[in-house]
């Protein structure tokens, strides 16, 4: 080793020691130096695609874990170690000779969770689509309940990656700021990682809508000076009253991140200014004493309501009922000269937990009980999970985020006990989580002393029982009520079961039946009776007997019907054995499994007027148009191409399971074909607006109108209208100079709506 690689050692050991606070006795120091300098060795001369040398990384992953979640000596080890197995000749081996089991243990999941991002990529088997990113996230979840500390590293290793993502190519950009969107934020919010999430959702923001983040960034630069006057203003009143009570606190304003003003926007449908204009502050505050936490974050609120009015119905009380990832504080929200000012309270034992989540219930078990037993709970459900043998990946994947990352309701039983629930829950599924005896029996519900149906949607606070009768049994159409994965794979098994019953039931009574003609059961008359009820197999007619859709007295006919030639082979396809059927079976299966090709990492589709509209269509569910930004996803079976926006629900879903198949597009220019667009709009009511808008539209020549649609009531009124344009430049000209009608108060473009078509509507705008 030279000296500069001894300074270059040196100042990074400085900085991890200065990362973490937990690190500092002798034998920690030493173990951290030899772990890094282990890392520093297999990593030799090995960089990153931005330049920097590869140790950085593994360096920086170890700091974030430490100074951002809060680990340990044995997480900073695992952490510097995290990339060794896989880019050196090192094994887990050796790992666990040097630094023991733990260290090894944290690595070698680590290891096994393959990242896209990571240097080495996924080298995943050719036959295999698209399941890769789905069963590596399932490797991810199974180490929670064994060592949770493998979850909090890996994202923080997503953290660092995505903090570095511009070195990166187009595509690689798209998919992790996918699954980053789809999969590691909410997963870093389930676990409590609040800011760590925050700065996930920006960043993946940033690279998925870069000119959208960056208009939402200037705006928030160029307000500044203004909005700390007011800031200082509207908090003043506060920390007075404090101060003179005599609290220990800290005052604090939070920013709001460019892409929860995004999300604002979008959800509501309101203006920047209008999202911007609310102020949010946090008071932390040292309890007197802990007994009394609570009832004096709630002294706080009542001092704060003294100063300012408070508003009704924005109220959160996190106290009394933690969050599932026990998050504690009181939320409320005041009116302060005309704006809206949210105020989060909590002590400092909370906010370490709602800045770390379960790193910190993990590293002070029995912190707080009710919040200690959620993150058991937590567990418990996750390895509920994982032990669905039935569930593949993709299936697994799609459960885990309905029911983990779905905020969730609280509804409480007859007897007064609080239960769980995902956001989106029936009473069906609330039967399911007390019993599955009760569920199987279920006929209705009563919530809040009202009779309801089985699919009634549960809101949090409703008082739900559940009403059944012993002679009900488990209905299939119930797989449409049911949205926990609990329900569904308790009540797809049942069904099996009670299929497979009705099978043999009805084999018994066509058996009996057949007696009758002296006839017993064979091929040739199973044949003719399939084709003659038109039934797809032997099981589908005994379970039509058995449920009375076919009535055997007419099974005289049956037998007498003659062979014909286009129901052998009918026949022939749908039951399985012999070898002529296999045949058949196979032929038209290799027809349509013809092999399409991925998107290379670095593919960009150009878009332009002569593209052939046979490969390419544009999403029904978001409707781009030229200038959008927007993404091409290829259907692995068809080849097909569809268009969506990058902030479609679905191309963000794609993104994150899917993203060998996607890829960014740019548009060239588009002046013959126009594309549907809608545009609302409200304002006062005076006269003549209508007519004003309609106006403008049709003198504008890059425009054509489809439908427009004006109501008006109490002197206010609320447009739609549906346009054919050629380009986002186009729509943005007609939004501009709709806005300058006066009485008109906003114009805005609606991202999401269904047109009902697939196809673009190219009919031509004179
Ligand atoms: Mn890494």
């Amino acid at each position: 080793m030279n000296e500069e690689e001894k300074r270059l050692i040196e100042r990074f050991y400085q900085e991890l020691l200065d990362a973490c606070s937990r690190c500092q006795s002798t034998e920690d120091k030493n173990l951290v130096r030899r772990a890094l300098e282990f890392a520093w060795n297999a990593h030799r001369g090995a960089r990153r695609k931005s330049g920097e040398l590869f140790i950085e990384h593994p360096i920086e992953v170890a700091k974030i874990a430490a100074r951002e979640i809060g680990l340990g000596t044995t997480s900073v080890c695992s952490a510097l170690l995290h990339d060794v197995v896989e880019d050196s000749d090192y094994k887990i081996e050796d790992i666990k000779r040097l630094f023991g089991d733990k260290v090894a243990y944290i690595v070698s999941g680590l290891t096994k969770i393959k990242d896209t991002m990571e240097p080495g990529g996924v080298k995943r088997p050719e036959t295999e689509f698209y399941s890769a990113q789905a069963e590596n996230f399932r490797r991810m979840l199974m180490t929670i309940s064994e060592d949770i500390r493998v979850v909090f590293i890996k994202i923080a290793d997503r953290l660092h990656n995505m903090r570095t993502l511009d070195s990166m190519p187009a595509n690689s950009q798209l998919r992790s700021a996918g699954e980053t969107l789809e999969l590691y934020a909410p997963l870093a919010h389930r676990l409590g990682l609040y800011r760590i999430k925050s700065e996930l959702e920006t960043l993946a923001f940033k690279y998925r809508e870069p000119s959208r983040f960056q208009d939402i960034e200037q705006r928030i630069n160029l307000t500044n000076e203004e909005r700390e006057r007011i800031i200082k203003e509207v908090s003043q009143p506060i920390y007075n009253v404090l101060v003179d009570h005599n609290f220990d606190f800290e005052l604090s304003f939070r920013p709001k991140t460019v892409y929860s003003i995004f999300r604002k926007m979008e959800e509501k449908g309101v203006t920047f200014d209008e999202v911007y204009d609310n102020l949010a502050f946090r008071i932390v505050f040292a309890p007197s004493n802990i007994e009394n936490a609570v009832a004096e974050c709630w002294q706080i609120y009542a001092h704060i309501a003294k100063v300012y009015e408070p508003v009704p119905d924005r109220f959160r009380d996190w106290l009394s009922q933690p969050k599932a990832n026990g998050y504690m504080a009181l939320h409320c929200t005041v009116m302060a000269g005309g704006r809206y000012v949210e105020i989060q309270i909590r002590t400092r034992e909370m906010d370490e937990v709602a800045e770390r989540g379960f790193a910190a219930h993990w590293q002070y078990k029995g912190l707080d009980g009710k919040a200690t037993s959620k993150f058991d709970a937590f567990v418990a459900m996750v390895k509920e999970h994982l032990n669905d043998p039935s569930a593949t990946a993709l299936d697994f994947l799609e459960n885990f985020k309905t029911e983990f990352f779905s905020p969730e309701i609280l509804v409480f039983t007859p007897k007064g006990e609080l239960k769980s629930l995902p956001t989106g829950s029936t009473v069906l599924d609330f039967a399911f989580s007390v019993h599955t005896d009760i569920a199987f029996r279920a006929i209705g519900g009563k919530v809040n002393h009202k009779l309801v149906p089985l699919s009634y949607e549960l809101h949090s606070g409703d008082r739900v029982e559940v009403l059944t009768s012993e002679k009900q049994k488990p209905q299939a159409e119930w797989l449409n009520y049911v949205i926990t994965s609990k329900s569904k794979t308790y009540l797809k098994n049942a069904l099996k079961r009670e299929r497979r019953e009705k099978i043999l039931q009805g084999e018994k009574a066509f058996e009996k039946a057949l007696a009758n003609f002296k006839l017993t059961l064979n091929n040739r008359v199973l044949s003719k009776v399939i084709a003659y009820y038109g039934v797809n197999d032997k099981d589908e007619l005994f379970y039509k007997v058995t449920d009375k859709y076919i009535d055997l007295s007419s099974l005289k006919d049956a037998l007498k019907q003659r062979f014909s030639q286009r129901f052998i082979k009918y026949w022939r396809i749908h039951l399985p054995g012999g070898s002529t059927d296999r045949k058949i079976a196979r032929v038209s299966e290799s027809t349509t499994t013809t092999r399409v090709e991925r998107f290379g990492k670095k593919d960009v589709l150009r878009l332009s007027e002569t593209t052939d509209l046979d490969v390419y269509s544009f999403a029904a569910c978001c409707n781009p148009i030229p200038g959008d930004e927007v993404i091409a996803y290829k259907n692995p079976e068809s080849g097909h191409i569809t268009i969506h926006k990058t902030n479609c629900a679905t191309a963000i879903k794609l993104n994150s399971s899917m993203s060998d198949y996607v890829a960014k597009v740019e548009w060239a220019s588009h002046k013959i074909k126009s594309f549907l667009a809608r545009i609302k709009l409200d304002g006062y009511d005076s006269q003549g607006v209508a007519h004003q808008i309609t106006g403008i539209i049709s003198k504008d020549l890059n425009v054509n109108m489809r439908m427009v649609h004006i109501e008006s009531h109490d002197g206010i009124f609320n447009g739609q209208i549906d346009l054919y344009v050629h380009s986002v430049t186009d729509l943005n000209n007609l939004i501009l100079k709709l806005t300058q009608i006066q009485h008109v108060r906003k114009v805005y473009r609606e991202e999401f709506f269904n047109s009902g078509k697939d196809t673009p509507t190219a009919d031509s705008a004179a």
